[in-house]
């Protein structure tokens, strides 16, 4: 099942989502579906709360379906570890259109279940870093536009309450 993608200003984007604690079928079918939301958006990532559920799960796929190991599923996941510093662009399927350089970590470890509730340790450099924080950012409710000076965050606002207005957003 594809789920339609939340956009900003919904509030759910802006609030702490509550870990998960049932690691049971539904929970799978979740996974998968999205997943496949995640690939018709043609998105590397994709946060439950974009779907409008407010739960500690995130999927990443550099390779948007090319390679199966790429397939990375995070549960309750936490970053134990970060280092170096790196500042790219960054857009997000809650706020399309919108792309902006965010300081983000060279490289971070990753602790997190996997749908079937195992811990694993996954280690992320370059894009794949900043995947990881960007959709564990979801996870907590903050979005990359939160994490670049007021001055280019007040830009893209006008940017999209105008787009609101036309009604393209
Ligand atoms: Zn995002």
């Amino acid at each position: 099942m594809i789920y339609p993608i939340v956009k900003f200003p919904d509030p759910i984007l802006q609030r702490p989502s509550t870990p998960v604690t049932e690691f049971n079928d539904e929970l799978r079918k979740l996974v998968a579906d999205m997943f496949e939301s995640m690939y018709a958006a043609q998105g590397i990532g994709l946060a439950a709360p974009q779907i409008g559920i407010a739960k500690r799960l995130t999927v990443i796929d550099l390779s948007n379906q090319k390679e199966p190991k790429d397939k990375i599923v995070l549960i309750n996941p936490e970053i134990t570890l970060r280092e170096g510093k790196q500042f790219e662009e960054e857009g997000c399927l809650s706020l399309p259109e919108i792309r902006e350089k965010v300081r983000r970590s060279a490289r971070v470890m990753v602790k997190a279940q996997d749908e079937f509730g195992n811990w694993k340790e996954h280690e992320g450099t370059e894009l794949l870093a900043r995947a990881f924080q960007h959709e564990i950012d979801h996870l907590d409710g903050v979005l990359f536009i939160f994490r670049i000076s007021a001055l280019k965050r007040d830009l893209i606002l006008r940017r999209i309450r105008k787009m609101q207005r036309a009604g393209e957003w």
